[in-house]
């Protein structure tokens, strides 16, 4: 980027976050379909309205910067809901997939963690407190999604994998 400026850059990011968004909202709903434990189910779907929550926060934030709400295609996220689709795809024991299909979901939110993180630091950077702040709460979400996902593997799934072998 020979002339562009930190703005441009958080706005790339923000474009390809926003797309990456939209597939998970597709994806979640199939990743429910496939999970067989109901608490993974639940927590599948009840990210599934979080992320629409979180679409609406990122459209906040476009406004915010006076730019159109626009997406870019976020390969990163493709590739790992290909992968997620692999793993739905399996023959499995329902219980094996369970923990599957938690590891996929992880994925899927450690990039949006890396992805808030750097938008919420380049917000910061640049002085624009309101979209950090809307950034920093969808970044909190996530953290969240991701350790409720940790422990419901640790204590209940991967325990229920183990026995169905
Ligand atoms: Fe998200
Ligand atoms: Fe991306
Ligand atoms: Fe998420």
């Amino acid at each position: 980027m020979k002339n562009g400026t930190m703005k441009d850059l958080l706005i790339e990011e923000l474009r390809d976050i926003y797309n990456a968004e939209k597939q998970l909202t597709k994806a979640l709903p199939r990743l429910a379909r496939a999970a067989s434990n109901q608490k993974l189910k639940q927590a599948f779907e009840a990210h599934k309205e979080e992320t629409e929550g979180q679409i609406a926060r990122l459209e906040q934030v476009f406004e915010k910067l006076e730019t159109r709400a626009r997406g870019k295609l976020c390969h990163a996220m493709e590739g790992l809901v290909e992968e997620a689709r692999d793993i739905m795809e399996k023959d499995f024991p329902p219980e094996l997939k369970d923990a599957a299909l938690i590891a996929a979901a992880q994925k899927v939110e450690h990039y949006e963690i890396a992805s808030y993180g750097t938008v919420h630091a380049y917000a910061q950077a640049i002085g624009e407190r309101d979209v950090a702040n809307l950034l920093e709460e969808t970044l909190k979400e996530e953290r969240a999604t991701d350790e409720k996902l940790n422990r419901l593997a640790i204590d209940d799934v991967n325990k229920k994998a183990i026995k169905a072998a």
